[in-house]
């Protein structure tokens, strides 16, 4: 049986960082806007290197989340 756990982490609106729950300010970006309606994870390492960052316009390593809603 596969029990559904919510991760204790929200996305950034603008840059779709993922950071977690209590976290008020995106690091990256710097701004104030979250959700909790994100779907996949994905993580870069090396954002200069990385195909799936240079797809998703992240310049910083870090974990991402694919889609926000
Ligand atoms: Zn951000």
């Amino acid at each position: 049986m596969v029990k559904k756990r919510k991760l204790p982490l929200k996305a950034c609106v603008k840059c779709k960082t993922l950071v977690q729950d209590g976290v008020e300010v995106c690091p990256v970006c710097g701004s104030r806007e979250f959700t909790e309606e994100w779907d996949g994870i994905v993580g870069i390492l090396n954002p200069e290197k990385s195909e799936v960052a240079r797809i998703l316009s992240i310049k910083q390593k870090g974990l991402f989340s694919i889609k926000v809603r």
